[in-house]
């Protein structure tokens, strides 16, 4: 090892530039990382590998500016030098330097770290009056030579600059490596890769117009961070994550504070930014420094309708002055990826060379409008553009920012669906080849067999155990399976539910695995979805269908016959042969004693047929009479859950979709759920017993009281009392609170109910306290995921949990070499989050649904474009509606911007004239002239329902009273119950159409926008089966889905 020493020209953080002499060893040994060294290097961990054209060698001004280039997965066998690393360091903090630690760190991306510095040959000390700049260029290009040399010549070296002089000076050196330009480098290597071609552009031109701001402040400068951690130790300031009001963007922000003790009674958790002044430049979801303003300078909430509010839980005063503050500091920044819409051209915006600045607008409405300097403003008008905020100076009233590639037009359904996938930061991108080989092979010519290690080191119920799946018609991942049998001569019984072995699969830590944690869920849209794991473990291998071997991981009880008190539990590996694929309708069927054909015995002789047909259903009577028993005790133990209630809801809405899909709300649901609980429920008994403080369990935590208010008062306005107590009071007084002329009030109460629930979340145990674990919904002790490890990632966790503890039997110490109590409650988190933005985009999907469904009807004529609404809340100018023929809610107004109001004449007849709103806890009313109105909770009235067309975000429905009456349709019976399923129908058609004629049109010339389907996974969709996949979400009002409670099986 050699000893030099290293001078190092250091910033302090007041900008004071700092000499600094270090130590610096020298090794002539430092791991090259490559799969072609011949040299022997320890070489652990991620290697590059040795079948690529070439390594590239990015310049440090590459990597400064330019990491999002490199941040492409397609980009392959690139070298960061420890020289560049320390750069972005110091150049650009520690936002940009964490992201180059996780690029290196991503094993799905094929990038190492060299460290140049530390190489004795490729290691070059600073010469006199040499620059910075210079220097560090010199360095990198010795590292590339090194590499050239080091791989025998037998690997081509590109190093890659954004600076001319060194591509003139060190190309024209013939050590063997290439020297170029990253233009030349993406156009002669990546020709194809035009995101990346678009990219680069985009940032170039954002670096060339830096020098060009203004100076002049438009806003108070912050505070420097040790001024701002002294604030907040001392009590003088706040920190808090800043949430931008939805409906007053412009004007309201809350700062929720963290882990705040509410010493001061006067302020609760949260503090309201008025006003962007005050707001200095945070952008939502930022973690900012607040200071108080006075008390005389404290306001209210605005409390009128506006558009879309009706989601919001109420219970609070919103009348009364707030706390009130200002931003001082940014702690972290928090910016994502924004997609903006490029404005119409309107007159001349400011120019200069061949650039345009231009002020997109985020389709968020909590963002603010970002500058983006670009050459394509005239071509991406009208298009949905991805961009990243770059910086946002006091002296600048926007941020400024780049765009990073085209979505499309706006309004066309795969720009929206992108656009919906990309705000709720959902990245599903086609698996990559590297997965994809990891997976097992099953095809014709190499069948998948079952591999005879694994039958001796699994349980092998092939033989002994009748084993079938219930699902829903046509379902091709069968995640969960069942088995039942009488022993002991009756005196007990085996109830046994079997999942798909997954993690057999699934390697934790294979790319496959790390894929699948990003993904945390497979995500469902309204008309497609993207599956969390690759096809051929999701519809084959871990499917369990029938008739074929199958690995699973099982959990059986052995029960008494007569109280069904569990006498044993045995959890493990099996092998398993389902014999019978149900779907509900047959399982049902066979319950009730109806003829029914089960296409497994279809070819056997009627002797033989019967037989087994009697075996099957004894099976499914045994299993109902345990399923009902466990209920029961459930109900018994702790309360009747609201679950069975929602499940019930749930069934109600399956009602409503009968036209599609023919089912009937069946016993056979109820007893399938039931013991998918009862497994989920004995499987997080097991995992917390072994791992007490590291185990990942779902808690549901009771509602706020204060969130029942509406429900409440919108009960009282029926004479209905709910009692919230407890969750079995209030599953029971939502059960007597049926009205029996209108089906609906029930349905809205529940709907309330729901509403006012908390989340269910995952947590690991060590992070809560043994009472913080209870089950609300399901009423139970402990609860957590592990029937469904096809579809969530929890369940994934789960059962490797449930593999170690089985492991860990008899042994002293488990729980090594699992997942610790934090790094388990961060997954939780990120899990919880990504399952947030699963169902936000599931929602917003179906809203753009039912937009694009009546975007080209005339309300004035089209008759689908009135409907039945039912008045399930009051606000001050306004109501709130449920039109349940479409799953819309929204608001309805009774008060135009004018100051007119709406009234009705006896006919029904509805008129606008200038008067006044007067509301009441349970209705509302108008007065003018020569009249006077009353909407009422729970009224019917009819609506027309038009389109808000919006060009920069999402385009929303917007619902008119026509009359206070309900609506009755001209065409006597028309079968409307069909209308949210033609709804999806129609619009899949219409888009077909479109981009259908889109092609047509890009075959006669060239066309703007390319057509971005690369990220659709999802074969052509088949409406039926899609719908039944998505039964419990896209079908009933967003609002409504008991999110809680009926995925919870
Ligand atoms: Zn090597």
């Amino acid at each position: 090892m050699i000893k030099t020493e290293r001078i190092l020209h250091l910033k302090s953080c007041r900008g004071r530039k700092v000499r600094v002499v270090r130590e610096h060893y020298l090794r002539e040994r430092v791991p090259c990382y490559s799969g072609m060294c011949q040299a022997g290097c320890a070489n652990d961990g991620k290697v590059l590998p040795g079948d690529l054209t070439h390594y590239v060698v990015p310049d440090v001004g590459v990597v400064v500016d330019y990491l999002e280039i490199l941040e492409f997965r397609e980009m392959q066998g690139i070298i960061f030098t420890q020289t560049a690393c320390q750069a972005v360091q110091h150049s650009k903090g520690r936002r940009q330097s964490n992201r180059l630690r996780n690029l290196l760190k991503e094993p799905r991306h094929d990038c190492v770290l060299f460290a140049n510095e530390f190489q004795q040959y490729s290691f070059c000390p600073r010469e006199k009056g040499e620059s910075q700049e210079k220097w560090q260029t010199r360095c990198v290009y010795s590292a590339a030579v090194w590499y050239y040399n080091h791989l025998a010549g037998m690997m081509d070296i590109v190093m890659i600059t954004d600076d001319q002089e060194a591509v003139d000076q060190y190309s024209s050196l013939s050590s063997g490596v290439y020297v170029i330009t990253v233009r030349d480098y993406l156009q002669n290597f990546w020709p194809d890769l035009q995101a990346a071609h678009e990219l680069y552009a985009s940032v170039s031109q954002v670096l060339q117009e830096k020098e060009s701001e203004g100076k002049e402040g438009e806003y108070g400068e912050h505070l420097p961070p040790e001024v701002l951690e002294a604030g907040i130790k001392s009590g003088r300031y706040i920190q808090g994550t800043l949430n931008v009001s939805k409906h007053r963007a412009q004007t309201e922000a809350f700062v929720m504070m963290e882990g705040f003790s509410n010493k001061s009674s006067d302020i609760g958790c949260r503090v309201l930014v008025h006003g962007d002044k005050s707001r200095n430049r945070a952008v939502h979801g930022d973690v900012v420094v607040m200071e108080l303003l006075p008390k005389s300078e404290w306001r209210g909430k605005v409390t009128a309708l506006s558009e879309g509010q009706g989601a919001e839980k109420s219970g609070e005063d919103e009348s009364k002055p707030l706390p009130t503050g200002r931003v001082v500091g940014i702690l972290q920044r928090n910016w994502r990826d924004y997609v903006v819409t490029f404005p119409p051209r309107e007159g001349p915006q400011s120019q200069s060379r061949n650039s345009q600045r231009i002020l997109a607008v985020p389709w968020d409405y909590r963002i603010p409008k970002i500058r983006i300097s670009t050459q394509q403003a005239d071509a991406l008008q009208d298009h949905r553009v991805v961009v990243r905020i770059d910086s946002w100076e006091s002296s600048s009233l926007y941020p400024n920012g780049h765009s990073v590639r085209v979505l499309g037009r706006a309004g066309e359904l795969e720009t929206e669906v992108q656009t919906i996938l990309i705000e709720n930061s959902i990245h599903v991108p086609p698996f990559s080849d590297a997965q994809l080989r990891e997976m097992p092979v099953n095809s014709p010519e190499k069948p998948w067999k079952v591999d005879p290690a694994q039958v001796a080191a699994r349980r092998d119920l092939r033989e002994s155990h009748l084993i079938f799946s219930i699902d829903p018609k046509g379902c091709e991942d069968v995640d969960d399976t069942l088995s039942v049998r009488s022993l002991a001569g009756g005196k007990t019984l085996e109830l046994g539910v079997h999942i798909a072995d997954v993690t057999h699969f699934v390697k934790e830590g294979s790319i496959t695995d790390l894929e699948a944690r990003t993904r945390a869920t497979t995500y469902y849209l309204a008309d497609r979805r993207y599956d969390m794991l690759p096809a051929v473990l999701s519809g084959d291998l871990c499917s369990l269908l029938g008739g074929v071997d199958r690995y699973a991981m099982s959990v059986m009880w052995e029960l008494d016959a007569h109280t069904l008190a569990v006498n044993q539990v045995w959890y493990g590996r099996t092998i398993i042969r389902s014999s019978y694929q149900l779907h509900y309708e047959l399982a049902q069927a066979l319950l009730n004693g109806e003829q029914a054909e089960v296409p497994e015995l279809a070819r056997l002789g009627s002797e033989r047929k019967d037989d087994r047909l009697a075996e099957l259903t004894q099976a499914l009577e045994t299993l109902t009479h345990i399923a009902r028993q466990l209920r029961a005790q459930r109900d018994q133990g702790g309360a009747l859950e609201l679950e069975g209630v929602e499940v019930r809801a749930q069934l109600d809405e399956e009602k409503n979709i009968t036209a599609l899909v023919p089912r009937q709300p069946l016993e056979v649901h109820e007893t399938v759920a039931e013991c998918m609980i009862y497994a989920n429920h004995w499987v997080a008994r097991k995992i917390q017993e072994t791992f007490p403080h590291q185990a990942l369990l779902r808690h549901h935590p009771p509602p706020r009281q204060e969130f029942f208010s509406q429900l409440l008062e919108s009960a009282r306005a029926r004479g209905f009392t709910i009692d919230t107590i407890t969750n079995k009071a209030l599953a029971n007084s939502l059960d007597r609170a049926v009205d029996p002329e209108d089906p609906l009030v029930n349905r809205l109460l529940r709907m309330m109910t729901t509403q006012a629930m908390s989340e269910a979340l995952y947590f690991s145990t060590g992070s809560q306290s043994l009472d913080q674990f209870y089950h609300y919904g399901l009423a139970l002790d402990r609860y957590t995921h592990f029937t469904s490890p096809i579809r969530r990632y929890a369940d994934i966790v789960v059962h490797r949990l449930l593999t170690a503890a089985i492991a860990a039997e008899g042994e002293g110490a488990p729980g090594k070499g699992l997942a610790s109590n934090k790094e388990l409650e961060e997954m939780s988190r990120h899990i919880n989050s990504k399952n947030r933005a699963a169902k936000r985009a599931q929602k917003l999907s179906t809203e753009l649904f039912q937009c694009l469904f009546f975007k080209d009807r005339d309300p004035q004529t089209d008759l689908r474009c009135l409907a039945d609404a039912v008045i399930y809340s009051i606000r001050d100018d306004g109501v709130l509606v449920f039109v349940s023929e479409y799953g819309v809610k929204g608001p309805v107004y009774l008060k135009n911007r004018e100051g007119q109001v709406v009234t009705f004449g006896q006919d029904g007849s509805c008129e606008w004239q200038s008067g006044s709103v007067r509301r009441y806890p349970d209705h509302i009313s108008t007065t003018s002239a020569c009249n006077t109105s009353t909407f009422r909770l729970f009224n019917h009235i009819t609506v027309r329902i038009s389109v808000y067309s919006s060009h920069c975000h999402a385009d929303r429905l917007n619902l008119e009273v026509i009359s206070n009456k309900p609506y009755r349709s001209t065409e006597a019976q028309q079968p409307r119950s069909e209308g949210r399923c033609q709804l999806v129908q129609e619009v899949v058609r219409l888009a077909e159409e479109a981009s259908q004629q889109a092609q047509e049109k890009a075959a006669r010339g060239p066309k703007l926008s390319r057509e971005e389907r690369k990220f659709c996974q999802s074969k052509t969709p088949n409406l039926y089966s899609l719908l039944e996949e998505v039964r419990e979400l896209a079908l009933m009002d967003p609002e409504m889905i008991p999110q809680v409670c009926a995925t919870e099986e």
